[in-house]
Formats: C-alpha cells, structure tokens, sequence
C-alpha cells in the first residue's frame, strides 16, 4: 500500500503542460496554473454562498449539520489526501473540489429539481452545468472577461456530468473544449474522477454524522449497514467504554473515521493496482483509457450499500421530503414571479433581460437570466424573495 507522498507522476495533470485559459494570460510568478485555479474559486463569490446552501439538511434546521461548503472543504481534503499518495496533482483535485457544487441552487436536490422542471421548455437545468456557468460567464470580477478564466483541467473536472444536447452545444461554443468527451465518451484526468469519488465518500460519512445529529436515524438503525457496522465493532473491541450511552457520538465519530481511512485506503489500493496494470503515460492516455480511479470490487458494493441506507432512511424520510415539498415550492413561485416581472431581479439579471427583448428567442434568455439568478441565491436569500415577492412565509 502506497501511504507516503509521491512525486508527481507522469499520468497526472502538469501544470505546467496544462491546455491554457480560453483567454490567455501571463503565468503568475509565485504560483502554478492550478494554484491560481483554487485561489480564483476562494476569492469568488458563489463559492461564499457556499456557506448558506443546503447540502440535505436546510440551512436553518441547526447550525452544525454540512453546508455546501463544509461539504466542498470535506471533499477537498480526502480529494488532496489521495491525491498524494497516487502521485496526481493536489493542487488541482483541490481547485476542481472547491469548484464541484458553485451551481448548486438553493435548498440543495430539492431546489435543482424544482429549477429543472420550471426550465423543461428551455434546455432544463443541471448543477453541474451550471458550476461551469457560474467559473465561466457569471462571476464578474474582471475587466477583461466574464468568469474566472480558469485552466481547462480545472474546467474539465467541475463538467462531471453532461447530456449529449449540452455537450453539443458546448462543443460549438468551444470546439475541443470541455464538452467534446462526452460526445466522444472518453474519461476526464485522474484529478477529476478523484473528485468523484472523493465527492461520495464524503457525503456518505457526513450524511451519516448529520443524519444521527438530527435524531432521523439511529446507531441502531446503522447497525444494518455493514460498512458502517464493521467498523463500530471492532471501535468498541479496542474501546469497550464506548457502550457507555454517553459516549455516543465519540462511538459514532470512530466509527465514521475508520470507515472513511478503510475507504481512502481501499481507493488507493485498488487505482494503484490499475494503473500498473494500465500503465498509461501521461494525461492523454488516462482520457482514452476506461475510468482507473475506483473502488476494489468488495468496497464499492459496500459503499453501494449504504447509499441504499441513506437513501431510504435519510433523504426520503418523511420529515426531509416535507421541507424539500416547501423547497419546491418556493423555487417554482420564485421562477413564475421573476419570469413575469424580470424587475424584480437585481439590475444586471434584467439589463439581461432586456438586452433580449424583441429577439426570437427573448423568451428562453429570459428564463435562462431567471434560472441563473435563483440558481445563485441562498438558501434564505430565496426564503426572504419568496415572502416579499408572495406574502407567504414557508421556509
Ligand atoms: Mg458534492
């Protein structure tokens, strides 16, 4: 097993070879490319939305469950850790899992569901998608461009995800660019299908951890996952007064930690042993290959078994779905109200719209802008808009 840092190794991304911005610029002298990356996506503002975005639980139920950015820095971390010991680039799986969730709308799947049925005539929404909006066109914070004028490594781990309809259009817009691999299916760098993973890892831990915090499900429910029910055992073979009813968080809090180094571990173990087997040697080779960066076959059913969990448990239980019913809500009444009266936006949302108007297509502009602009709020941001937009207080 690999625990030790490695040199950068020749199948990981090289700054300094990297495909360049969509605008050039001087390189930065104290700093590589993907450095920059990670610096630019600190400093904007989506990503210090971040820290009022529901990731399940809404950001008013308590002030100790994930947000979008705590998520974003868990996945940062156990993204960066891996990294090192596979001899892939840091710097880069950490501005690519910074940047992972900037599209997220307001109150986390419920919000983007609802978004995606208010655009269904207009090409639909997609958080992924919109992370790339948001690096690429709708920060505004330099003279010369829209967006972060990010590295094309950068940009090409945020599109984890993209339908062919938008690829297309991607690729028009940027031909070769960050659309053409899925047009072509080939797989992004390693960096980026670390971020995946590492996206999966932590939220199953922490759903874990806020889904105990919030009383919705139990230890004793847990004990039915294995991944989970392993590791609790062996915890409280080395630590017998972990039993204690009082030290059941530290019992729950040594039980996630080792699940989450079994699971570092196990993808380790596992890419290490596909890439001598692949033995690709550089960057371009990994996009042609099948995807490495994995689970050993024993683990990824494991952690498959506890998404089930979460999923049953958690994110459908019925006081989750009631808020997420509200979520809805809120969404759909803010997209029909804005859509009607575009005034109501801040200014740069309409002059957006107005620059439209009287074009075929004013209509669709019109509720891209509005898609845009509730996509961006947070999560009481859009509670404050729906109540003085429509009197009516949900969330
Ligand atoms: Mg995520």
């Amino acid at each position: 097993m690999l625990h030790l840092n490695m040199p950068l190794a020749a199948y990981a991304c090289d700054p300094a070879q990297s495909r360049g911005r969509r605008f050039a610029q001087a390189p930065a002298p104290t700093r590589s490319e993907y450095q920059r990356d990670r610096d630019r996506i600190v400093h904007c503002t989506a990503f210090r939305r971040l820290v009022y975005k529901t990731q399940v639980f809404l950001n008013h139920e308590g002030d100790l469950f994930r947000t979008r950015l705590t998520h974003s820095l868990e996945v940062a971390q156990l993204g960066r850790s891996m990294a090192r010991s596979l001899g892939l680039n840091e710097d880069l799986v950490e501005a690519i899992a910074l940047a992972h969730d900037l599209g997220h709308t307001p109150f986390g799947h419920a919000g983007q569901d609802a978004l995606n049925d208010c655009m269904s005539a207009f090409g639909g929404f997609e958080h992924n998608l919109q992370s790339l909006r948001v690096v690429d066109q709708l920060e505004e914070r330099y003279p010369q461009f829209d967006g972060l004028n990010l590295s094309f490594e950068t940009r090409e781990g945020i599109l984890k995800h993209c339908s062919r309809s938008n690829a297309e259009q991607l690729e028009q817009r940027e031909p070769g660019g960050v659309g053409r691999r899925f047009l072509e299916r080939t797989q992004p760098s390693l960096e980026a299908q670390l971020c995946n993973l590492a996206d999966e890892i932590a939220y199953n831990a922490h759903d874990i951890d806020d889904g105990v915090r919030s009383g919705l499900i139990t230890l004793a429910q847990l004990q039915e996952v294995a991944l989970f029910d392993d590791f609790r055992r062996q915890a409280l073979a080395e630590y017998p007064h972990l039993q204690d009813k009082t030290q059941g968080r530290r019992l729950l809090y040594e039980t996630i930690r080792r699940m989450l180094s079994a699971q570092v571990y196990d993808v380790i173990d596992a890419t290490a042993g596909a890439l001598r087997a692949a033995a690709p040697a550089s960057v371009q080779a990994v996009r042609q290959l099948a995807p490495l960066l994995q689970f050993g076959p024993d683990m990824r059913v494991q952690s498959q078994a506890l998404k089930t969990f979460l999923l049953h448990r958690l994110y459908r239980h019925p006081r989750v779905l009631h808020t997420t019913g509200q979520a809805r809500q809120v969404v759909a009444e803010l997209f029909a109200a804005y859509l009607a009266r575009p005034q109501e936006m801040k200014p740069r949302f309409l002059a957006r719209c107005e620059a439209a108007r009287g074009a075929p297509d004013a209509m669709s502009v019109s509720a891209r802008v509005v898609a845009d602009y509730i996509a961006g709020m947070t999560d009481r941001f859009a509670g404050r808009e729906h109540e003085r937009l429509t009197g009516m207080k949900l969330l």
